[in-house]
């Protein structure tokens, strides 16, 4: 029987009317001779209240038992989602990471899924129930609870969808799919109705949180398509598949030299001297950095700032040297195939950018970065929309 798998992230099982108003959905679109696999966040800005009540205790918690925490956050929608199938007359099972079967290594906070089990799954579908797995947990092989990162439920439905060679997989969220830059900054960013997946992995390591960069990984490495999509209205939103895929279902791939912008906010810059204190520490760091840079004798990280009192502790505990701090950066990422063999698109960007205090300019193959003050950010990221992408049509 062909396995569905259908994600919903955290503003999507908000309260209760939308956990309701999904199962709804769900019992008006079961149909015969399908297995159903939902996977769930917490409630919208539940794990980020567990988080802040952890860090109410202590400026660095023990990550075991912060993934104690944040793991319950995914217990309870998945069992409210359950309960609110029964009522609408559905047979259904909930299951955490741990009861799904997906193993994880020990990394606590930032795991990596090394296996999935899923011998239980499949087990209640064979008797038609509808499954619900807790999604951004797993289980360590010391039988420890983890979690996979931040936004990491959109992890946990690729695997799943992997492992049980499901037919789709679908990533419901609170936009309409995935748009040249953030919809919430950018009024007139589009909808795209495909992007392959060396892009999306540019734009989600770049920040682009509408998909976890490892679920992105994931869906590349093993060619898993899947289909961002809102869970307000159910319409087709985009899909993200290999370009030769996209071009063999009839997709126009847009040709322009930038298909997205992506942007990060939030960040914290610590320069540190590069001594062997720096190089331990780093050997056990889990807490996940966004850049770094080494310049002579000194590496810069940067890193969300909602990690500041975790890092400070190890700076003190681990005797690194802090040469300057620096807070209230972000960043701009412009992603797009064409970057690096157009040497006249970086005097256009740094054109554009020539209001903005820009401070530091990087590329690879299909990016280009650009790092500058968050005060400026929402101005710099419209601008460059506005020149490389253009208006809504
Ligand atoms: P969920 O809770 O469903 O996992 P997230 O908040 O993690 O949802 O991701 C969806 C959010 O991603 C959107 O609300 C949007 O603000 C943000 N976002 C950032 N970049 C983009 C983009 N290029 N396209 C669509 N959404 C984006
Ligand atoms: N609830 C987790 C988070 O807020 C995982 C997820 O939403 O994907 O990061
Ligand atoms: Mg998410």
């Amino acid at each position: 029987m062909p396995i569905i798998v259908k994600k919903f992230g955290g503003s999507s099982v908000g309260n209760i009317q939308l956990i309701k108003g999904i199962a709804h959905k769900i019992a008006s679109l079961a149909q015969e001779g399908e297995s159903i696999v939902l996977v769930v966040s917490a409630m919208a800005k539940t794990t980020d209240e567990l988080f802040r009540l952890a860090f109410e205790i202590s400026d660095h918690p023990s990550r075991r038992e912060l993934d104690m925490l944040l793991t319950a956050g995914e217990r309870i929608s998945m069992s409210l989602l359950s309960l609110a199938l029964h009522n609408e007359g559905l047979s259904s099972i909930s299951f955490t990471g741990s009861q799904s079967g997906i193993m994880t290594d020990a990394m606590h906070g930032n795991a990596r899924i090394l296996d999935v089990n899923a011998f239980r799954i499949r087990e209640e579908l064979a008797k038609g129930k509808i499954v619900i797995v807790a999604g951004f947990q797993g289980v360590s092989p010391e039988k420890e609870i983890t979690t996979l990162g931040r936004g990491g439920s959109d992890t946990s439905a690729v695997a799943l969808a992997s492992y049980l060679h499901a037919e789709s997989c679908e990533i419901f969220t609170d936009v309409a799919g995935v748009y040249t830059a953030d919809p919430r900054l950018v009024k007139t960013a589009r909808k795209l109705d495909c992007i392959d997946y060396e892009t999306m992995l540019a734009l989600a390591y770049s920040g682009s949180k509408v998909l976890h960069p490892r679920a992105v990984e994931f869906a590349c490495k093993y060619n898993i398509p899947v289909e961002i999509k809102s869970s307000f209205t159910f319409e087709t939103g985009t899909l993200l598949d290999t370009r030769r895929n996209l071009i063999n279902k009839g997709f126009l791939m847009e040709e322009r030299i930038i298909s997205a912008i992506a942007h990060k906010d939030g960040l914290a810059r610590y320069q540190l001297k590069a001594d062997d204190a720096l190089q331990t520490a780093l050997s056990t760091w889990n807490n996940e950095i966004f850049k770094y840079y080494l310049q002579d004798e000194t590496l810069e990280l940067v890193i969300e700032n909602k990690f500041a009192s975790e890092i400070d502790h190890l700076i003190r505990t681990q005797n690194l040297q802090l040469i300057k701090r620096l807070e209230g950066s972000a960043f701009i990422t412009l992603v797009g195939l064409g970057i690096n063999l157009d040497p006249g698109f970086l005097a256009e960007a740094m054109l554009i950018c020539k209001p903005y205090q820009i401070q530091r300019i990087s590329h690879s193959d299909k990016t280009l970065e650009l790092m500058l003050p968050s005060t400026q950010l929402e101005a710099c990221l419209n601008a460059l929309h506005q020149a490389f992408i253009g208006v809504s049509q």
